[in-house]
């Protein structure tokens, strides 16, 4: 056997006597490169042993019962001829674990003390099923098959790797560090925090605070104090929404130290269902062994491809956060909640707005009288707003973007100096190669999970924007604490009913819970108290008088399962909502509940007492 290739037990988490449960081949049976040799199970995995090459096997040397360790000898595999030009004598090394590979470069301090000190051994190296709990559901037959375990030393090891920085990932690597578990947080980026702290949520709110204070200033002059044109900076603008944001990045790395989380700076991919290979961009990469995974990977910019996106003047929502400068004329392609959130800041520091939009409203999908105050007020600015119409194409010409619409709005101006693009967000699950880890991506890129968080594959957990809508940071962040909590062990699952949407626009429109859209679809008998803030006199003295508070009861248990709120601090307010919709509150107990006064958020209440026909605020006539 001039081939002939010893196949020994590779590193199996440093157990020692783990009993021989399968074997899955014959002698003279013909097997491919890392095809399963054996099954071996402890008390916490059960693993194969691959076969380092492809051949036939020649020898076995263990049967069912034995017990094994590292190093131990198990068959003898004589090896393709076409493997042996470094095949062969490479893969005795590493499939065998005969040579112990001892690295000095683990990532970031990424050591197998950091497993121990949690409790459990260092992973095996090619678990079928380690994790405790069931799956999802049943894998269906097309679910892509794991890899084997790539045979190599690992770099680091871990109990659990949280995949991508942003509020989902970061969340779930806190609250299990918080519960002891071993962690390691994987991230791309130098900074933490994702789109939301680096380029969605918080940068954005910076600026709109900004452009809500230019506005509040321009409507002083109506009640008698003056303060002139505002004399924009952009340096200092730009400054201001850095250090908001750096002061967070720090926040977080600081909070990563305390907790003893390990991060590792890096593009992470699959290997196998219990290895990832994380690439530093300079051509090195160190390969991570985890006994278990939560993917917290996000999404990116929708590119429509009938943009010139190799123009500067082309941008997406990360590309217009940068304001790189403040466009005369700026066309946003998308009249949702981050293009309109855009439009908002652009149109205040001075820019000709226009938005076109596919659908027949703003915010598609939102209650039509929710959108109106916004799109009276966005028109009153001199917002030009285009419905049921959309961009055919663009191209990029000296003076600007020339743009050709379709629809029944075309917009006078066809060329801009600026465009953004803002009709949604694509999930990165396709961008992981998590097939080879045996996880199911959708064909638009979601991973599918239980309520538990789990894939397909059960040791390996999804969250966040990439598991499906709504893509919002509060969601991700619920995701992390129960995947986190999960994977340590507890029993927890998904159970909040209601999960709240803002656009931080001016005003401001927030919603939980079953829309008047919604019941109207599904014909469900719906009660409406509708607090109009005209009535207000704090909304009315704020300057916020076209506001409303509008609460969805039950009409067979009065309980109230939605809500929607139009004016300043909408998103604040809606949390009392969301509350009293998770504590299946009835509209007398809203009623009942001593709202301060005056404040907005007594619109609540009353909007309970509208419904309930105890309101004195207003004056209602009796149904005859
Ligand atoms: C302009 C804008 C404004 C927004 N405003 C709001 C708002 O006001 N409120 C709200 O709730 N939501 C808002 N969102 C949405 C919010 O930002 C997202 O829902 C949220 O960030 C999703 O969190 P996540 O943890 O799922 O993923 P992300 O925040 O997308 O984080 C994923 C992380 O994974 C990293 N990653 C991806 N692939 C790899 C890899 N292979 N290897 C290593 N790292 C990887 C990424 O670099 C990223 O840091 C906004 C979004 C945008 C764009």
């Amino acid at each position: 056997m001039a081939n002939a290739v010893e196949v020994t037990v590779p590193d199996i988490g440093g157990y020692d006597d783990v009993p021989v449960i399968e074997v899955l081949v014959a002698v003279g049976d013909t097997v491919a490169k890392d095809q399963g040799l054996l099954t071996l199970e402890s008390d916490k995995a059960t693993m194969e042993v691959p076969s380092p090459v492809a051949g036939v096997v020649r020898e076995l040397t263990v049967k069912v019962g034995d017990t094994l360790s590292q190093g131990t000898l198990v068959a003898l595999v004589e090896a393709e001829a076409e493997s042996e030009d470094g095949g062969a004598a490479g893969a005795k090394d590493q499939g065998g674990g005969a040579k112990k590979q001892e690295t000095a470069d683990k990532p970031d301090g990424a050591s197998d003390a950091g497993a121990r000190r949690q409790g459990s051994a260092r992973p095996p190296a090619a678990p079928v099923a380690p994790s405790p709990a069931k799956p999802a559901e049943p894998a269906p037959a097309d679910a892509p098959r794991a890899a084997a375990a790539s045979g190599r030393e690992p770099d680091g090891t871990c109990a659990l790797v949280v995949l991508g920085a942003g509020p989902g990932g970061y969340t779930a690597a806190f609250r299990a560090a918080d519960l002891g578990v071993d962690t390691v947080l994987v991230e791309r980026h130098e900074q933490l925090g994702g789109v939301c702290l680096n380029v969605g949520c918080i940068p954005s709110k910076a600026l709109l605070h900004v452009a809500a204070v230019i506005d509040e200033a321009a409507h002083a002059a109506d009640m008698g104090i003056a303060f002139g044109k505002p004399k924009i900076a952009l340096d200092g603008l730009r400054g201001h929404k850095e250090r908001v944001v750096g002061q967070f990045n720090k926040g977080l790395a600081g909070m990563a130290k305390q907790r003893k989380v390990r991060v590792v700076h890096g593009d992470a991919r699959f290997v196998s269902a219990n290895e990832l290979e994380i690439g530093d961009g300079k051509g090195g990469s160190q390969l991570l062994r985890f006994e278990q995974c939560i993917i917290a990977a996000g999404s990116q910019p929708l590119k429509l491809p009938a943009f010139p996106w190799d123009d500067p003047r082309v941008m997406d929502s990360t590309d217009a956060l940068r304001l790189a400068d403040i466009p005369e004329t700026l066309l946003v392609v998308g009249g949702g909640i981050i293009g309109l959130e855009m439009a908002t800041v652009y149109r205040a520091l001075g820019s000709e707005v226009t938005v076109v939009e596919l659908a027949d409203q703003l915010m598609p999908g939102a209650d039509r009288d929710l959108v109106k105050p916004l799109s009276d007020r966005l028109k009153k600015q001199g917002v030009a707003i285009h419905l049921k119409t959309r961009v055919v194409e663009a191209t990029a010409a000296k003076a600007g973007i020339a743009c050709s619409f379709d629809g029944e709005s075309i917009p006078d101006v066809k060329q801009y100096a600026r465009v953004l693009v803002a009709v949604g967000r694509t999930p990165n699950g396709g961008r992981l190669d998590a097939d080879k880890a045996g996880v199911q991506v959708g064909e638009r890129g979601f991973i599918a999970v239980d309520e538990q968080m789990r894939t397909n594959i059960p040791h390996i957990f999804a969250i966040g924007d990439l598991i499906g809508q709504p893509m919002l940071a509060h969601k991700a962040t619920h995701e992390g604490k129960l995947a986190a909590e999960v994977a340590a062990g507890e029993n927890r699952a998904w159970v909040a009913r209601v999960i709240p949407s803002v656009a931080y626009t001016d005003p401001e429109i927030a919603w939980v819970g079953v829309t008047e859209n919604e019941a109207r679809a599904k014909g469900l008998k719906v009660g409406v108290g509708r607090f109009p803030w005209a009535a207000s006199a704090r909304a009315v003295g704020n300057g916020s008088a076209e506001g409303f508070t509008k609460l969805l009861f039950d009409e067979a248990t009065h309980r109230v399962i939605g809500g929607a709120i139009v004016g300043q601090h909408a998103g604040d307010l809606i949390a009392e909502v969301a509350l009293a919709i998770e504590m299946g509150a009835e509209a007398a107990d809203i009623g009942h509940t001593i709202h301060p006064h005056p404040t907005l958020s007594e619109s609540v209440a009353m909007a309970a007492e509208v419904y309930a026909g105890t309101i004195t605020d207003l004056y209602i006539p009796k149904k005859k």
